[in-house]
């Protein structure tokens, strides 16, 4: 035992030393899950040979795995010819419960109920023997035959061992495939319980209510560990509860996800359409006039830099506030889309008022109102490094 709890104690060193240093959770885990490994494999090698009554510490079991033990049901009468009949199987019929695995042999006793002989539930206090006869006296090796159903398998072996019996089988209530292993709160009494198929029980039963008197004997069979129940059991509650609050995580993530996702749609296209009237509005105070200038212009300002045609007397030529011109319909929706002068990237909205830093304004804001001096000398020094630049670029064509 202190072995074992040097090795375990070594094993928890390791992995608390040996691992990265991870989440809370998984940490967690992942201890809880090698912990269990750790001690089934203990379990394993530590077990002794003889371990029939070696199990029974709760905290143990709990923790490690599911030892279960079959049992033989064998048992003679005499029957109405005077013969003597044994029935015996050449595999278990029974499987022990939790607690005690001990071989009993004893009086087979049909259970009844002090005011109902068909009552063979032992759920209450007040049973009674075969068909409603009152039970062996204390010294008679007597074992329990009880039904399976409406009440625990506890209150059962509990209302039998009250009565001094030294074994308890109950039988199924339906047919089953398998037997499972009983739950027993209190595996200290010294009582072997068995529970058994429905068929065995009730041929048993019938035996017994005939009067004829059965001699039974629970014999411990196969016993075996099944190492991955506990393990299972353990790890499939960390698993299940790890992917629904991770289901629950990302389900709340992505909600946030889509509705901000929708906001920021929202508030895109709203600005997108107050930014499409402020143009409109900015575009309207841009002045505009009809035909080419027979002035000093040169040749460059003689087409319109977005189509590159020349400017036709009928044209109607729009002045952005850098000088640069364009035809109106060229420019305009430019404009809507882009705002900016195609030569100098002169911001018109800018430029009026409409927009200071982020803000766009449905009225030029107040210090724009008129567009200052500052502003004014601004864009004519950008309209005269474009030209400038325009010049150059021409310069090196030619
Ligand atoms: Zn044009
Ligand atoms: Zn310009």
């Amino acid at each position: 035992m202190y072995c074992q709890e040097m090795l375990l104690l070594a094993c928890l060193l390791l992995l608390l030393g040996g691992q990265p240093p991870l989440t809370s959770t998984t940490t967690t885990t992942t201890l809880v899950a090698a912990m269990t490994i750790a001690n089934q494999d203990l379990e394993r090698y530590f077990r002794p040979a003889n371990a029939t009554h070696s199990y029974t510490s709760i905290g143990e079991e709990r923790l490690t795995m599911d030892f279960y033990n079959f049992a033989f049901l064998n048992w003679s009468y005499v029957d109405s010819q005077n013969i003597i009949r044994e029935i015996e199987f050449s595999e278990e019929k029974a499987r022990y419960g939790e607690g005690r695995v001990l071989n009993v042999t004893g009086r087979l006793i049909h259970i009844s109920t002090a005011d109902d002989i068909s009552d063979d539930f032992a759920c209450t206090p007040y049973i009674r023997g075969t068909l409603g006869m009152p039970l062996p006296e204390k010294g008679v090796s007597w074992i329990a035959l009880v039904r399976r159903g409406r009440c625990t398998f506890e209150d059962k072996v509990k209302h039998v061992h009250q009565y001094n019996a030294a074994g308890v089988i109950i039988y199924n209530d339906k047919q089953v495939m398998q037997l499972e292993k009983m739950q027993i709160k209190n595996k200290n009494r010294n009582i072997a319980a068995v529970i058994t198929y429905q068929a065995i029980g009730l041929e048993l039963a019938s035996t017994v209510d005939k009067g004829i008197n059965v001699t039974i004997s629970i014999i411990e069979g196969r016993r075996g560990v099944r190492s991955v129940s506990s393990l299972n059991r353990t790890s499939v509650l960390f698993v299940s509860i790890s992917f629904i609050v991770l289901m629950i995580i990302s389900l709340v993530w992505l909600i946030f996800y889509y509705i901000q996702r929708f906001r920021y749609m929202q508030a895109k296209d709203q600005q997108s359409r107050n930014l499409c009237s402020v143009t409109k509005k900015a575009i309207m105070k841009i002045p505009t006039k009809t035909g080419k200038m027979t002035d000093e212009k040169d040749m460059d300002s003689d087409c319109c830099a977005i189509c590159i045609e020349s400017y036709k007397p009928a044209d109607i030529i729009r002045i952005l506030p850098c000088k640069h011109e364009f035809h109106k319909n060229c420019i305009d929706p430019w404009l809507i889309e882009h705002r900016t002068c195609p030569m100098c990237k002169l911001d018109v909205l800018k430029f009026y008022g409409y927009v200071v830093g982020d803000q766009i304004y449905q009225t030029p804001s107040p210090q724009h109102n008129a567009p200052s001096a500052a502003a004014t000398t601004a864009a004519a020094a950008a309209a005269a490094a474009a030209t400038t630049t325009t010049a150059t670029a021409t310069g090196r064509v030619s």
